[in-house]
């Protein structure tokens, strides 16, 4: 190894490849040849010493690489030929991996309410619904060749981008991970699984593909009512808009559900948000899905949900349970005992706490949330982390007009507050509806004074020079993702919007009534968001 190899940090991708690209020492970029990170090796290519030797020795069989060495000049007419052919199969290849989901084949939602969907990612109507219960669900396997499904699966197939995934598109634009993105990387089998077992009309044989991964919502039982959300997804709403006079509410346009007061508490007039307990569906889960090698629990709140705890001690006691990776969307207010019993039984545990915020921005959007409960909870997962290790946590925030400014705390929070094993990188999830609450909403010139913030943030980011707790070898790579975010939140809110003022005008008249209606102040909760918006 030279000097200029040596001068590098091997585990970043980037500065390897900024050297492979720059390096005007042809033994450096031989040094190079064997790495397999496809992004040195396009640098490789790219490099003016790039020769014949390295060609003969570097593997580029992959869209990009095959694509810069056309721009090469010393092929014969004969290599040029057959790599233009590797081009376009990679084109074909690429298009389909560019388009590919593994959740429309291994995957199933189940709502609050029971009805069943392909994927919680679909945000826009019609959802992604599947227009099914699951109290008329005798069989599971019924319900994966239904029409909507078989049409994504058809679409993805053939290179195509199903509509119903925009939210995933969107994100990938704005070059944040989207889901997909994601559910690429656990299930990497899956794409050769589905060429080979579905049907050009998007069946898949059940037999061979099967259920790895469900997304359970078992009821809206929950302890706060954040803006964010509403009562589909939390019972504490209930009460909220019958104060405002409102007696019935929309399920995502398809079901309409009354309210009631009962001895003085507000309930709902129907049993589908109790589908864990009225119907079988859970069982069915447990003696017919055998090849379970995940569960996605959210809300509703899953820590105070008795159905999920007792649906836990069920897959122990039938042996699924060490397959099995539980994922949890949390608010953070509770961890009760009987969950920290029952979860070293299961292969691991991943938390996502919805926290949009520290302190009284926590507490004003998580209403009626209380910063020190989370507080609380994360010194006892780290207690509890002593003795089970197979637990990891990342905060999770979704990122609003009210808390846009906010996401740069949130980072200092997770780098300077939280425990060693506690994930220093942060999945931002960014709120695309109720849409006057949509950070797509900021006037042009509020962007403006965003982008300064924010570059200030990032330079003051570039001189942090010790990250407590946090082996140094990281550092360079929590930076990267943290400016690769806060650059891709940039481009997010630079989408165009039709009716933003319209809608700037609804954040400011829905905000002002609710903050009345909870007795709170948005002024005096986010003094730096009023200074962007004047
Ligand atoms: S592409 Fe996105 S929206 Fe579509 S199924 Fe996958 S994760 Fe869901």
């Amino acid at each position: 190894m030279n000097d200029e190899i040596n001068s590098i940090n091997m585990e970043s991708r980037d500065e390897r490849s900024l050297l492979a690209l720059t390096t005007k020492n042809i033994g450096t970029l031989n040094w190079f040849i064997p790495d397999v990170d496809k992004m040195v090796r396009l640098s490789i290519i790219k490099n003016p010493l790039f020769n014949r030797e390295i060609f003969e020795k570097i593997n580029y069989k992959e869209y990009e690489l095959t694509k810069a060495l056309l721009k090469t000049n010393f092929l014969t007419k004969e290599e040029r030929t057959n790599i233009e052919e590797d081009l376009g199969i990679l084109k074909q290849k690429r298009k389909t991996t560019e388009s590919f989901c593994p959740l429309p084949w291994n995957h199933l939602g189940i709502m609050t309410n029971g009805d069943v969907r392909m994927c919680c990612q679909m945000i826009y109507e019609p959802f992604g619904m599947l227009d099914v219960n699951v109290k008329n669900i005798k069989n599971i396997d019924d319900v994966r060749n239904l029409p909507a499904i078989k049409q994504v699966r058809k679409e993805m197939l053939e290179g195509k981008k199903p509509d119903l995934c925009k939210l995933c598109w969107t994100e990938e634009k704005s070059n944040l991970k989207s889901k997909r993105i994601h559910q690429n990387s656990i299930y990497t089998t899956l794409p050769a699984l589905a060429k080979k077992y579905t049907k050009n009309d998007g069946e898949i044989d059940t037999t061979k593909i099967h259920l790895n991964y469900f997304d359970l919502r078992l009821g809206n039982k929950c302890n706060l009512a954040c803006r964010s959300c509403g009562p589909t997804e939390t019972d504490q709403w209930y009460k909220e808009i019958w104060n405002i006079g409102q007696q019935s509410f929309s399920f995502y346009n398809k079901k309409e559900y009354s309210l009631k007061e009962n001895k003085g508490k507000i309930i709902i007039d129907s049993d589908d948000f109790s589908w864990p307990q009225t119907t079988s569906f859970l069982d069915q889960i447990l003696y017919s899905c055998n090849k379970i090698d995940r569960l996605y629990f959210t809300g509703g709140e899953p820590t105070i949900n008795l159905s999920h705890i007792q649906f836990l001690e069920k897959l122990v006691q039938e042996g699924l349970a060490e397959k099995i990776f539980l994922e949890y969307n949390s608010n953070g207010m509770a961890m009760p005992e009987s969950l920290l019993n029952i979860w070293p039984n299961f292969s691991g545990i991943g938390i996502g706490f919805s926290i949009d915020g520290a302190n009284e921005k926590f507490e004003y959007l998580r209403y009626p949330g209380k910063w020190k409960k989370f507080i609380r909870t994360l010194s006892k997962l780290d207690e509890y982390h002593m003795n089970f290790k197979k637990i990891t946590a990342s905060l999770a925030p979704t990122v609003s007009i009210y808390n846009f400014l906010h996401i740069l705390d949130l980072y200092e929070f997770i780098l300077f507050n939280t425990p060693t094993w506690f994930s220093k990188h942060m999945p931002i999830h960014v709120l695309e509806g109720p849409a006057y609450m949509s950070p797509k909403i900021f006037p042009d010139h509020s962007k403006e004074k965003i982008q300064i913030i924010y570059n200030k943030w990032l330079k003051n980011l570039e001189s942090i020079e010790k990250i407590p707790k946090v082996n140094p070898k990281f550092y360079n790579q929590i930076k990267i993702t943290a400016k690769h975010q806060i650059s891709s939140l940039l481009t997010y809110i630079n989408t165009p919007l039709p009716n933003r003022d319209k809608l700037l005008e609804e954040f400011h008249n829905k905000t002002k009534f609710m903050d009345k209606q909870r007795n709170q102040n948005w002024k005096e909760i986010f003094p730096e968001l009023v200074d962007v918006l004047l």
